[in-house]
């Protein structure tokens, strides 16, 4: 194979070195695919010639920033993995309330720069994951209700198209790719930097997990359905369903035992926020209450980190509905309680707020009036029982199925054109399609959710 030019600046990784089959993996460890190069990049010229290489040498090309694609498409077969983690800067504006980040940058460091001036970018609910990927996708998380998307905070990108050309997109400049990359994923080019507004944010959230016993499932969900409609866009509230985890601040008669949680995140004043809990709290005794004054907000932040690690086997199916109706509740008390994997923990996000008060055309996100988010997953340590588990996750989402209103499209696998097609409805697909005829007329950058050009 020929290689990239002698000026590239980032490490070079192929089959033969020591490193490779660290290098390879990405945070999904039932992926297992096998590139012929992966170059790091340092900087924008790195990336318009690793995108000229890979163009040239008719190599497929996959983009790498946080690793945390669920379907792992950010490593590929035979091609080169364009990796972006060494392009970590961050800089904050603290009068301007903006900040620029480069594409290499997780969630936790670039909420550990803004929280330094009490601002923050609202994101996921995972530090680990990748900024850039996360981001052009929608970018949901705790404080969406209050400030919205991830992508509604955009200002402009800086971006690599697949001719190697360098432009930058705002409301300004470009603005029909600006809407492009604000859902529409990497199908336009490589994303090098990102420059997005801030909010201001505690320290201090009310926030963490109230927890019942599975069992008690149906009834939670039906008094969860009642209260939301009820609170304030400062708060949003995840449900999870799993096996309550052996962390240490869960109380040691839960760990093991498989349990509900609705883990909440009130953004603003904490008795305030205490007063928005209360109807939650009176409804029924809880086995434990841990939504307590959290300082600061990046510790809370965390709190998903060790059950989503890297290298565990995933799988995932997800959908949006409107509402929590009855029959929607009862399939998911039900087949969560059939959940057998320790391991497993599936999220089901409140959406409103302020995602739905950007009106559905004004970017490429699809699905801003959608009610709820599940994320179904089936998680086992490795190989053994893998299959199984996914297996039930997929029996849960088939018996939902006739509710879906949508798709997020970061939270597909690799599910086809028609799924991808569905997650953003014919006509914004087809207009997406168009930018991509524009942008990316060879499908240069198709290992994504693809849209395939015009
Ligand atoms: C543990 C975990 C928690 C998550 N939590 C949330 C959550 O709370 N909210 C939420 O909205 N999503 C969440 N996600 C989904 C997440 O948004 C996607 O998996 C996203 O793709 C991750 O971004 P990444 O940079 O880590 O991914 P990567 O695997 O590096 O990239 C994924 C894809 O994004 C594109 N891409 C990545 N970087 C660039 C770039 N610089 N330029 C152009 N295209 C690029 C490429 O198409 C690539 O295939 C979570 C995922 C995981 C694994």
């Amino acid at each position: 194979m020929a290689t990239i030019g002698p000026a590239f600046r980032g490490r070079l990784v192929r089959p033969e070195d020591p490193s490779y089959d660290a290098d390879r993996r990405v945070w999904n460890g039932s992926i297992d695919r096998s590139p012929a190069l992966i170059a790091y990049c340092t900087g924008i010229a790195d990336v318009i010639d690793a995108v000229r290489f890979a163009a040239a040498e008719g190599l497929p090309l996959a983009v790498r920033s946080g690793g945390h694609s669920f379907p792992g498409q950010s490593v590929c077969d035979g091609g080169i993995v364009v990796d972006l983690s060494p392009m970590r800067g961050i800089r904050v504006d603290p009068e301007r309330r903006t900040a620029r980040a480069q594409a290499g940058v997780l969630l936790g460091e670039l909420d550990r720069e803004t929280q330094a001036f009490g601002l923050e970018v609202p994101a996921g609910i995972v530090t680990h994951t990748g900024l850039a990927g996360l981001t052009l996708g929608g970018g949901i998380g705790w404080l969406m209700r209050k400030y919205g998307l991830t992508v509604d905070q955009l200002l402009s990108v800086d971006l690599v198209t697949a001719d190697g050309s360098f432009l930058k997109a705002g409301e300004d400049e470009n603005p029909d790719l600006f809407w492009g990359v604000r859902g529409g994923g990497g199908n336009f080019g490589i994303v090098t930097e990102f420059a997005y507004r801030l909010n201001p944010l505690g320290p201090v959230v009310l926030a963490g997990p109230v927890i019942w016993p599975m069992a008690q499932s149906p009834t939670v969900l039906r008094l969860y359905r009642d209260w939301i409609t009820t609170v304030p866009d400062g708060l949003t509230t995840v449900v999870v369903h799993r096996t309550a985890p052996p962390l240490p601040y869960i109380p040691a008669e839960l760990r093991g035992t498989p349990v509900v949680m609705v883990v909440c995140c009130w953004a603003g004043p904490v008795e305030e926020g205490q007063e928005v809990l209360r109807p939650l709290r009176e409804a029924g005794p809880a086995a434990a209450d841990l939504c307590v004054p959290k300082p600061p907000f990046t510790e809370f932040q965390a709190m998903f980190d060790p059950s989503f690690p890297h290298g565990r086997w995933y799988s995932f199916k997800s959908l949006d509905v409107d509402v929590l109706g009855d029959e929607v509740i009862d399939i998911t008390a039900e087949h969560a309680s059939r959940m057998v994997s320790p391991l497993t923990a599936f999220p089901i996000f409140h959406l409103g707020g302020a995602i739905a008060r950007v009106g559905e055309d004004e970017t490429a996100f699809t699905g801003r009036t959608a009610g709820h988010t599940f994320n179904i997953n089936g998680t086992t340590q490795d190989a053994e029982g893998f299959e199984q588990e996914r297996e039930r996750a997929r029996g849960l989402w088939s018996a939902l199925a006739p509710h879906q209103t949508g798709v997020y499209a970061n939270f597909l696998m690799e599910e086809g054109a028609e799924r991808v097609e569905q997650a953003y409805g014919a006509e914004k697909y087809r207009r997406l399609r168009e930018l991509k005829r524009r942008y990316d007329p060879g499908n240069l950058f198709r290992l994504n959710q693809n849209i395939p050009p015009a």
